[in-house]
């Protein structure tokens, strides 16, 4: 079987969604995991963990160059969701998951939002949320060394590749 042939990811459950219908949504997703043998995606997570945590101190140091005189932050935009890929690479991990979606409500707050920044881990986060890099941001990737550069997007491709390894897993 083709493990590469899904090349998006999937938009499944990225929607606001109260807090009951999130903790069915993951009860129902290890099921299915549990059912094709976590053991399989587990490797994959670890590997998505580690890059993410790699990738952890660069992205701190853009934020904190550019955030404190941010003038729209990014968090305050109401279209950020935790997505199915998310959620598998937390279960496979053998994380639990977050207590519930970003928002509950399309017009709610990320509930994740703190005035000192984002309150969770950046492994924990929506991926959307470890990824994006703003215009700001942008200008500090391209002041790195060519080869730092090299390696950051090469880390992300690895992500993005494990990720839709581990859609196309749970899809057979
Ligand atoms: S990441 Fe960029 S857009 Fe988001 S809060 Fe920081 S500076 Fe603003
Ligand atoms: S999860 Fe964290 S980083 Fe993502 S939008 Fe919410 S507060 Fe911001």
């Amino acid at each position: 079987m083709d493990r590469t042939a899904r090349s998006e990811e999937t938009s499944l459950y990225r929607f606001p969604c109260g807090d009951w219908e999130w903790k069915q949504v993951g009860e129902s997703l290890r099921e299915r995991m549990n059912g094709l043998g976590m053991h399989r995606f587990h490797k994959k997570a670890l590997e998505i963990r580690a890059a993410i945590e790699w990738l952890d101190p660069i992205m701190e140091r853009y934020c904190g160059e550019t955030c404190p005189s941010c003038q729209d932050p990014c968090c305050n935009g109401r279209n950020v969701f935790y997505n199915r890929t998310d959620l598998i690479t937390l279960l496979a991990c053998g994380e639990p998951l977050p207590p519930g979606q970003t928002r509950k409500t399309a017009d709610e707050a990320c509930r994740y939002l703190r005035s000192s920044g984002c309150s969770l881990s950046r492994t924990r986060r929506p991926y959307v949320c470890v990824w994006f890099l703003c215009e700001p941001q942008m200008v500090l990737f391209q002041g790195e060394s060519a080869r730092l550069q090299r390696q950051i997007v090469r880390v992300l491709g690895k992500i993005r590749e494990n990720r839709l390894l581990l859609e196309s897993l749970l899809d057979g």
